[in-house]
């Protein structure tokens, strides 16, 4: 299915119209000083186009930190005067909207919380219908690519024609090494069902934790995204909020400057989009794989202990047997090449029986 969205392309401010739409700031905006030693240091890097701040801050339980609001606003109109940087903002509600407007703020973004919701969303595009604001829509937080489409829609139908969509990962009730699951297979199906539509990656708030960001981003150029949104800010170790994920500035100029911009093979440019949608679903495989491979881990390890608080043999070849022969049959029916299901239950069991002897001897 195709989406029809009514779009002209948000302004690139790069010399190179190649590279990716940089945004990038604090996660929230604290203080005059953090936002504008922040900025002026982004500036440098001469490349971002926008600098981002959170003012008002959804937070998933009460008492934390929730933004400063609208004195925050005036601190990014200083940042946007003293730097010459374009701004942005989260806008949750059709008030916060209103305000930023007021205070000249140049992008508005709809949260993972706000899109899930299309009451919020539709207040919101109420309220700036028949202005040029430029908005972009983050993926709400379940993995839901028509509430995603719907919100961008509500938007757009206001006649919001600068927008993007921000590919920011979905929670998961399962850990996994990324805060929110990057589910690319999401994103890139957007990017199918509505090709004029730029998507941009937080890859932020996939990672989670600041020395992930760099691998994400790479990820995200990869697959074709339009722009990335970073939280870079000048103390992440004092920072009121997503502290972990944050980037000093200077660890921010290393990533961009270290980026990899891929060639577009433009005679066989269909057939690049098929196979990155083939590898998009190969990672995405893999990842799972990972994943449930150290729940596997974990599970064998209770039994590791199970067996040694009742003193039982740690190789039970019976089950073994089973275990490889009801595997290989499976794999069979299934098209796989018994040999490989064999070596690859071979393998695990391996890793098992290891994790599980070190249990016995009180490891
Ligand atoms: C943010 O960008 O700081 C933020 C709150 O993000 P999200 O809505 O993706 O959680
Ligand atoms: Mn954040």
């Amino acid at each position: 299915m195709k989406v029809d969205l009514t779009l002209s392309h948000i302004e690139n401010h790069m010399e190179n119209p190649r590279w990716p739409l940089l945004i990038a700031g604090p996660c929230s905006a604290e203080s005059e000083a953090q936002m504008l030693d922040t900025a002026r240091q982004l500036k440098e890097t001469k490349r971002i186009s926008f600098f981002r701040a959170g003012v008002w801050k959804p937070r998933t339980r009460p008492g934390a930190f929730e933004g400063m609001g609208e004195e925050a606003l005036k601190w990014l109109k200083v940042v946007k005067e003293e730097t010459g940087l374009h701004t942005a903002c989260e806008v949750a509600t059709a008030e916060h909207a209103e305000l930023a407007l007021k205070y000249g703020v140049d992008l508005l973004w709809v949260g993972a919380r706000t899109s899930a919701n299309p009451f919020s969303v539709q207040d919101i595009a109420d309220s700036i219908k028949g202005t040029s604001v430029a908005v972009l829509v983050k993926n709400p937080v379940n993995p839901d690519l028509q509430l995603w489409i719907g919100a961008l829609e509500r938007i757009n139908r206001a006649g919001i024609t600068s927008l993007a969509a921000i590919h920011r990962g979905f929670s998961a009730f399962e850990k996994s090494a990324f805060r929110n699951a990057p589910m690319w297979s999401i994103a890139i199906e957007l990017k199918a069902m509505c090709p004029d539509l730029p998507v941009i990656c937080d890859p932020s708030h996939i990672a989670g934790v600041r020395e992930l960001v760099p691998l994400v981003a790479q990820k995200a150029l990869d697959l074709d995204v339009h722009g990335l949104m970073v939280e870079v800010h000048n103390n992440p170790c004092i920072a009121k909020s997503d502290a972990a994920q944050q980037l000093l500035p200077k660890d921010y100029a290393q990533m961009i400057y270290d980026l990899q911009l891929r060639e577009i093979a433009p005679v066989k440019a269909e057939l690049r989009s098929e196979l990155d949608t083939y590898r998009g679903e190969i990672d995405q495989l893999d990842d799972t794989m990972i994943e449930r491979m150290a729940k596997r881990m974990e599970i064998a390890k209770k039994i590791g202990c199970y067996k040694k608080d009742n003193n039982i043999l740690v190789l039970q070849l019976n089950r073994w047997e089973q275990i490889l022969e009801r595997r290989a049959n499976m794999g069979a029916a299934m098209g796989l090449n018994p040999e490989f299901v064999k070596k690859m239950m071979t393998l695990i069991h391996e890793e098992s029986i290891n994790l599980q002897t070190e249990i016995m001897n009180g490891k």
